[in-house]
């Protein structure tokens, strides 16, 4: 039923009167409404290996906890130099003997039966990903799952046509492939990275991130259920020592990293002098930048999506604000209201639009940049909200007065944090926007098509959304500008990145 503001708002544009500001309500009291599918847990993980659970030869074992309660959730193996090691040499073997010499039309039939089983098991992984990440379950079931499958299925597509993937030139495959993914994403970064290595007809060892391998080791069973040949895809676990294990290793002809800045240059500093391809998908501190001119409401949906999403766990996150001077005052109020009534607590609930921080140590970084925002000046803003008692909660919150020099403005605090500042001119609007070691993402606001042709083109950003923020699919390539990281993820620029030019 269309609400009174709504009705008023159809009447005043029909008689030419300007429509009344959107307005929104305080927060009405719901019922809980837990989501309640089976997320079929095992108590003990072991490690993926030459397509077969394996027991870790360290022995030792992480528990994995629910970020939502501190409860345990599951015992994950640690993957030490021997785990890895076998890892490469399983995935050198299935290369060498299977998957490196099968048809692409064949392989095609592999990454269409993931893509299926995905779906099948959809709520269930969805529910799992959710209590082992934190993220809301209308995340995790309407966007992380089913983006995952279609990954598998875009690839899948593309596995025999690759003559097509770059015109005039034969392709091969590179051979064997290293990968690491951080914990914001984990479904979906695994089947970002998995599904155009194996259409290309690579064998890969991934290692997920420590607070979250639950659903890289559930997608493990469905490589198993699909009769994927062993070696193809091997999962190690394990923490950082894993990760330099598996991205140093002599067998890989490539490594591709997700995940921070900071990490991204260790392991290029450490692989510097080799012949190892790298792709490197990297930070953030995306500028989401609104005109005048711009549906305001609908650019204030934006930015409660761009940064909010996922705890503002996302490297694309739109944490900074550039809005025009002459609406600034109009926008800031009505993010407040919008953000008074955002629902923030149990992420298995299905009306949380907030859900828990992934660690404790996240929930320790992101206090401390918030605390920095305060001493250096910047005015806080968070909605009363009631915080579980138990598990690791951020209310959202905005700056407002944030200057470039800020530590809010410079680093990337992934979560809720959004740092506004203003513009009076395009230039001055790209010249802020620009101004970071960061070029992952930007998002425009505005009525004018030649407005956003323009922005796009003089934003230093590998994405840059008009009208729009967050929103993704399988065939737009990813990725960064400088700080950032280089190589794409997604569309044919992504295959490029998995195969040898001949
Ligand atoms: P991180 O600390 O860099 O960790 C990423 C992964 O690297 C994890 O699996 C981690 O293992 C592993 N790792 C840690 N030290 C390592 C080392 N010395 N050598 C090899 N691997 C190592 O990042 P994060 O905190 O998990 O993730 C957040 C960051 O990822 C943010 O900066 C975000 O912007 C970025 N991100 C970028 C994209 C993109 O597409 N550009 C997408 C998502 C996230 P453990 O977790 O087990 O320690
Ligand atoms: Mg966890």
């Amino acid at each position: 039923m269309a609400s009174l503001k709504t009705i008023s708002k159809l009447s005043a544009r029909r008689q030419g009167r300007p429509a009344p500001e959107l307005i929104f309500g305080d927060l009405w009291t719901y019922d809980p409404a837990p989501e309640t599918a089976d997320p079929k847990l095992k108590a003990r993980y072991e490690l993926f290996i030459n397509g077969r659970f394996t027991a870790p030869k360290s022995g030792r074992y992480f528990n994995s906890i629910n970020p939502a309660n501190e409860r345990k959730l599951a015992e994950i193996a640690v993957a030490g130099p021997a785990d890895v090691e076998a890892a490469y040499r399983a995935a050198q073997k299935a290369f060498d003997t299977t998957w490196g010499k099968m048809p692409g039309a064949e392989r095609a039939k592999y990454l269409f039966r993931i893509a299926r089983l995905l779906q099948d098991r959809a709520r269930e992984f969805a529910v799992a990903e959710t209590m082992d990440g934190g993220k809301p379950i209308k995340e995790s079931r309407d966007f992380d799952v089913p983006m995952a499958a279609a990954h598998f299925f875009y690839h899948a597509g593309w596995a025999d046509k690759l003559d097509y993937v770059a015109p005039g030139r034969r392709i091969a495959p590179l051979g064997v492939v290293g990968q690491v993914i951080p914990w914001n994403f984990p479904l979906l970064m695994c089947a970002w990275k998995l599904a155009p290595a194996l259409a290309m007809g690579n064998c890969v060892v991934l290692k997920p991130a420590e607070t979250t391998s639950i659903t890289a080791l559930k997608l493990a069973e469905i490589i198993q259920d699909a009769d994927l040949p062993p070696g193809v895809v091997n999962i190690v676990t394990g923490a950082g020592e894993t990760g330099a294990a598996v991205m140093g290793h002599p067998i890989p002809a490539k490594v591709a990293f997700t995940g921070s800045t900071e990490v991204g240059k260790i392991i290029m500093r450490s692989l510097a002098g080799t012949d190892k391809k790298m792709t490197m998908e990297l930070g953030g501190k995306a500028a989401n930048i609104i005109f005048d001119d711009a549906p305001l409401d609908q650019a204030v949906e934006g930015i409660i999506n761009g940064i909010f999403f996922n705890q503002g766990h996302v490297c694309c996150a739109g944490s900074r604000l550039l809005v025009h001077e002459p609406v600034a005052d109009r926008v800031i109020a009505k993010l407040k209201q919008r953000m008074k009534v955002l629902r923030v607590g149990d992420p298995l609930d299905k009306n949380t639009d907030i859900g828990a921080i992934n660690s404790k140590e996240q929930l320790a970084r992101i206090t401390a940049l918030v605390k920095s925002g305060v001493k250096e000046g910047a005015g806080l803003f968070q909605p009363a909200c009631t915080l579980p008692a138990k598990g690791w909660y951020f209310p959202p919150t905005i700056f407002t007065g944030v200057s470039m020099s800020h530590r809010i403005a410079r680093e990337e605090i992934f979560g809720p944090v959004l740092s506004i500042l203003t513009f009076r001119t395009p230039e001055e609007a790209v010249e802020k926007a620009n101004n970071t070691a960061y070029g992952l993402s930007a998002g425009v606001w505005t009525d004018k098509g030649s407005r956003i042709l323009k922005m796009s083109t003089e934003l230093k950003a590998g994405v840059v959304w008009a009208n729009t923020y967050n929103k993704f699919d399988p065939t737009s390539p990813f990725g960064g500008y400088k700080e950032s990281g280089f190589g794409r993820e997604g569309g044919r620029q992504g295959l490029l990145d998995y195969c040898r030019l001949l």
